[in-house]
């Protein structure tokens, strides 16, 4: 879609209060006007540099929640507050206490994708990216783990000294389900040169046909320093076409292009627009919940710089 230049005209005057983040798997349309485009936590950090009192925040509600966390000082606002990303949803807080009774002795890290009320629980966080490093960092031998069961198993595949203990038992993104090992086959065998790059959400059958396991924001880095000349790209659809703008000589393919997240398409350009304008959307968090999830968040940050 074309956006009008009295359209973007507007966007940018709206824009003079107001930051524009938007995850990588946005439309296009808004992928276009954001301020800046990444992974949940990269987009928290853009957030904590920039003076401007609004964050229209285009990503689904545990992103949203991490934004108003780490911005007390913001208002945040979402085109759609309905966007609720189901894997966070399969969390609740109830069964992270229940797991810490049951394992006393276990650690317990939580992926970003995970609620509010259920990261006040954990002892940490993680994304995926970091996922095997701060399992590793933990000093505990047991790690309780949620909720991606696909990622937990990525977690053990490399951090075998530690037993991880996944919660809930089969936990996971349905759009990364769409993921099937034939699609891998299909692959290899229209693009035989192409790297197969793949996200840890994934089905370990689909993880252990891939060249390379990343995170979103990995893919766009290995995307750059590759030779490699085509992709063949194992995530929601929408990082490509932020691959293919950020690497024009470059080719990218979906591994499977109906790997749609709806809940991310959510955010139309329709919703978009209207609350860059009305911002009546705002996301509104407890503040008690959000100082001790921001404390499982702090120990992460901490915990990474030990191993950059
Ligand atoms: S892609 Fe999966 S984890 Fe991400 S928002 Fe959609 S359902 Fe949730």
């Amino acid at each position: 879609m074309n956006i009008d230049e009295a359209t973007l005209k507007e966007i940018e005057e709206l824009k003079q209060d107001c930051i524009v983040l938007s995850h990588n798997y946005q439309i296009p349309e808004i992928q276009d006007v954001a301020d800046f485009i990444g992974d949940s936590l990269a987009l928290c950090r853009a957030a904590q540099r920039v003076d401007k009192p609004y964050i229209l925040f285009c990503g689904v509600d545990f992103m949203a929640e991490s934004a108003a966390m780490l911005n007390p000082d913001k208002t945040v606002v979402m085109p759609d507050l309905e966007a609720h990303c189901p894997m966070a949803a399969q969390l609740p807080a109830k069964l992270v206490r229940e797991a810490r009774e049951e394992h006393p002795d276990a650690a317990v890290v939580l992926y970003i994708n995970t609620r509010i009320e259920a990261r006040a629980e954990a002892d940490v966080i993680c994304t995926s990216a970091n996922a095997v490093n701060i399992v590793r960092a933990v000093p505990e031998k047991k790690v309780i783990f949620g909720p991606d069961a696909n990622l937990a198993w990525h977690v053990q595949r490399h951090v075998r000294e530690k037993k991880i203990i996944p919660i809930p038992e089969r936990g996971h993104c349905i759009t990364h389900l769409l993921f099937k090992p034939e699609h891998v086959e299909r692959a290899r065998r229209e693009h035989p040169k192409a790297e197969v790059l793949i996200h840890p959400e994934c089905t370990p059958e689909v993880q252990l046909l891939a060249d390379h396991i990343c995170s979103t924001e990995q893919m766009v880095k290995r995307a750059g320093e590759s030779a490699a000349r085509e992709f063949v790209i194992g995530t929601e659809v929408g990082l490509i076409y932020r691959l293919q703008k950020e690497f024009p000589a470059k080719r990218f393919y979906p591994l499977n292009e109906r790997a749609v997240c709806r809940t991310m398409k959510m955010n139309t350009w329709e919703k978009f627009l209207l609350q860059l304008r009305e911002r009546r959307n705002v996301v509104r968090i407890d503040p008690k919940v959000a100082e001790r999830a921001l404390r499982s968040l702090q120990r992460m940050l901490e915990l990474s710089i030990r191993y950059q």
